[in-house]
């Protein structure tokens, strides 16, 4: 598998003695048993009957068991191996396989007895199987007693090694009842026959059932699953309840009405409202964790100007984070020319500031100089200390994570108080799923944009009408305006990625190989035309660089990765074509699609495809040329993913339900938000026993 990117070499002599298949274990995040013994199957094969071959018509999928007569490597156009077995109905089958290995001629060497299961054909020599899945036996070796798991599972680990570890692990794995019996739904199996249930069902089954995940055992595993994250949300609330934050009180004439004051713009009545939630959460004794949401334009940077103003005037410092470093440092730009004049200064802190300059800022922060600090995550690291942080603020991210306001937490010198926190997104949780779900986390939405956009026209075309792009693009330079050409690529790539991406079933990993080959034949096709180039493996100061020569219009087309999804703002830009359109999540073209209609200029969204599109693939892209609204994108991908995959890997960095979904299980839910406060202060062992069972490897629960 190519690699973007090798991984640090702390733990490489570890590393070194794993074998491949335990390697990709180890990135699955299947190290415990328990990890095995919630890695559930995506279906499962009947090997629990054997057809006799007289009865196996064409076009069933049966499971024959015979004695080799012959076989043999033949060439007919191709090489093939081919074997034909016998049994006890005195019918014959032919096996054939287009690829095959010396093995293959061992297991169907003549007179041994094979299991085969595949798709009976009637072929032009009678009956045959083409590449069935095939075993060894000895004669009258007793069939398997229940269904065999066929599991989700990547290239590096075979299926066979999957399910043997799997197996042996359900043994060990600690499955034994944490919690009371009267919180557990009637009718339900205990934790473990429910597992053992779903990895090996009895041969009477109901599999419709088993895989609609209306089965009893299915059942079970996802009243556990919500019941832990339900837990964990309220422990995490009830933590921070005993927590002390700054009280921080707007003052009249203060800094934040200054801002107001220089604004080029009036504040839309959504943003009044969400800066006045924001302010009262500052006022209170306890740290903010809210959420601010708003579609792509909303305008939230501003909202979050507002909050810092409010901060700082009352002498504590902000710190504003953005996940990547072009966001960051638009973010620097726009609020050094709001604040500065008003007297603020404003620290800049990213990975890539190194030497002399990052000490200077280092020491800013430290001794207060600096009120306002702008950065990547390198504003939490390590050798960043804060005089007085009082409010954190962090971009484009569902989710701060445990460890993140841990680290947060340590930034603030005074003993016992912990910086509030803002989080904002443009990919909204839909409301049901705030309420329901997200228990520590208050939700402030922007549900307006300001006046004066012109919607943008979302277009989708099969890659074949590439020319015609082109020349769309070439009018739009002619008269004065810019284009964004976006490739697919997973961007700063770990192996872990890779493995997930492969995990989900999508395509061989992308390289970057697909954003240079665009790079240079659009550059082809508009000679004389500047067209830039940016992405993730670029050095920051050429990213930079780029980025500021498409911004002053110097560059009128830039070929990009997503390295450009979030925040990105420049208006003059009105044509955006993504390329490979079908496989980004929508949340993501929505953010990308968002880089345009951000001037004047009617905007244009064109989103190819390689054909064929799958059917899913074509409800997705025509979700996003009916409907601009990111709230209704967000509800669509709801429907056509379902919950445990929005805000999935990609966006929040874990996910979030395995095996529950919230619309569907909402009877589930119910009941798991009546026991789980219960639960909480009667059994508060249980519940964390329960917790650290389900949740204990990602998350530091209660350490926080
Ligand atoms: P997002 O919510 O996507 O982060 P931004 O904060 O980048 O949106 O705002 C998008 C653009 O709209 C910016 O150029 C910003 O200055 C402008 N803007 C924000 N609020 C208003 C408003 N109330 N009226 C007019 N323009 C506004
Ligand atoms: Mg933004």
């Amino acid at each position: 598998m190519p690699r973007m990117s090798s991984k640090p070499a702390d733990g490489a002599t570890e590393k070194a003695e794993l074998s491949a298949p335990q390697r990709a274990l180890q990135r699955l995040g299947l190290v415990r048993a328990i990890d095995l013994a919630l890695h559930l199957p995506l279906r499962y094969e009947d090997e629990t009957q054997v057809t006799p071959i007289a009865r196996a018509y064409p076009g069933e999928k049966v499971q024959v068991e015979g004695t080799v007569l012959e076989s043999r490597v033949e060439q007919r156009g191709r090489r093939q191996f081919i074997a034909k077995i016998v049994d006890e109905s005195d019918a014959e089958l032919v096996l054939r396989f287009l690829n095959f290995y010396p093995s293959h001629q061992k297991t169907f060497a003549p007179g041994q007895r094979v299991r085969v299961r595949g798709e009976i054909r009637g072929g032009f020599l009678g009956r045959e199987m083409v590449h069935p899945s095939f075993k060894a036996v000895v004669p009258g070796a007793p069939l398997p007693p229940s269904l065999t798991p066929v599991y989700p599972t990547t290239a590096q680990l075979p299926q066979p090694y999957l399910r043997k570890v799997i197996a042996s692990s359900l043994a060990r794995a600690p499955l034994q009842e944490v919690l009371p019996p009267q919180v557990i739904p009637e009718g339900l199996p205990s934790l473990r026959v429910a597992v053992e249930t779903l990895h090996h069902p009895p041969p009477d089954v109901s599999l419709h059932e088993l895989e609609a995940g209306s089965h009893p055992a299915a059942q079970r595993l996802k009243f556990e699953e919500l019941l832990a994250q339900q837990l964990s949300q309220l422990a995490s609330r009830a933590e921070r309840a005993l927590l002390r934050a700054p009280g921080i009180v707007p003052r009249s004439g203060g800094l934040h009405e200054k801002l107001l004051g220089v604004l080029p713009f009036g504040l839309t009545g959504a943003q009044r409202r969400v800066v006045d939630e924001i302010v009262a959460d500052l006022a209170g004794p306890r740290p903010m964790h809210r959420l601010l949401q708003g579609d792509v334009g909303a305008g939230k940077t501003v909202v979050a100007a507002l909050a810092a103003a409010v901060a700082m005037d009352a002498g504590w410092q902000c710190a504003l984070m953005a996940p990547t470093e072009i966001l960051a440092e638009q973010h620097f730009a726009k609020l050094v020319q709001w604040v500065q004049p008003l007297g603020i200064e404003v620290a800049w802190l990213s990975g890539s500031r190194k030497g002399k300059a990052r000490a200077k800022a280092l020491e800013q922060v430290a001794s207060g100089a600096a009120r306002l600090i702008v950065g990547t995550h390198a504003v939490i690291q390590e050798g960043v200390e804060f005089a007085r942080l009082g409010l954190a603020i962090v971009d484009e991210q569902h989710r701060f994570g445990v460890q993140q306001r841990l680290a947060l937490r340590r930034k603030l010198a005074i003993e016992g108080l912990e910086p509030h926190l803002l989080m904002m997104t443009a990919t909204p949780i839909p409301r049901t799923l705030a309420m329901t779900y997200f228990a520590d986390l208050d939700v402030s939405t922007i549900d307006e944009l300001p006046p004066g956009r012109t919607p943008i026209v979302t277009r989708v075309f099969a890659d074949t009408r590439r020319p015609d792009v082109v020349e769309r693009i070439r009018d739009d330079i002619a008269a004065g305006r810019q284009v964004y050409w976006v490739c697919p690529l997973i961007e700063e790539s770990e192996d872990a990625e890779n493995a997930a991406a492969e995990f989900a079933g999508r395509a061989e990993p992308l390289t970057l190989q697909n954003v240079t080959d665009t790079h240079a034949a659009l550059a082809a096709a508009l000679p004389g035309v500047g067209v830039g180039l940016l992405h993730g493996r670029m050095k920051p100061a050429d990213k930079a660089a780029t980025m500021a020569q498409f911004k002053s219009g110097a560059l009128p087309v830039l070929v990009a990765t997503t390295v450009i999804e979030v925040g990105v703002d420049v208006p003059n830009a009105s044509l955006m074509v993504i390329e490979h359109a079908e496989r980004f999540g929508l949340a993501q073209l929505h953010q990308l699609r968002g880089r345009v209609g951000r001037g004047s200029a009617a905007s244009v969204c064109v989103l190819l495809y390689a054909p064929p599109l799958s059917l899913v693939g074509k409800e997705r892209l025509k979700a996003m040329a009916e409907t601009t609204d990111g709230f209704e994108i967000a509800r669509r991908d709801l429907q056509i993913r379902g919950p445990g995959e929005f805000m999935g890997a990609r966006q929040s960095g874990d996910q979030l339900l395995r095996f529950a979904d919230l619309e569907e299980d909402a009877p589930l839910l119910a009941h798991v938000r009546q026991v789980a406060p219960e639960l909480l202060a009667r059994a508060p062992g249980a519940a964390s026993a329960h917790v650290e069972r389900w949740l204990g490897g990602k998350l530091e629960w209660m350490k926080a």
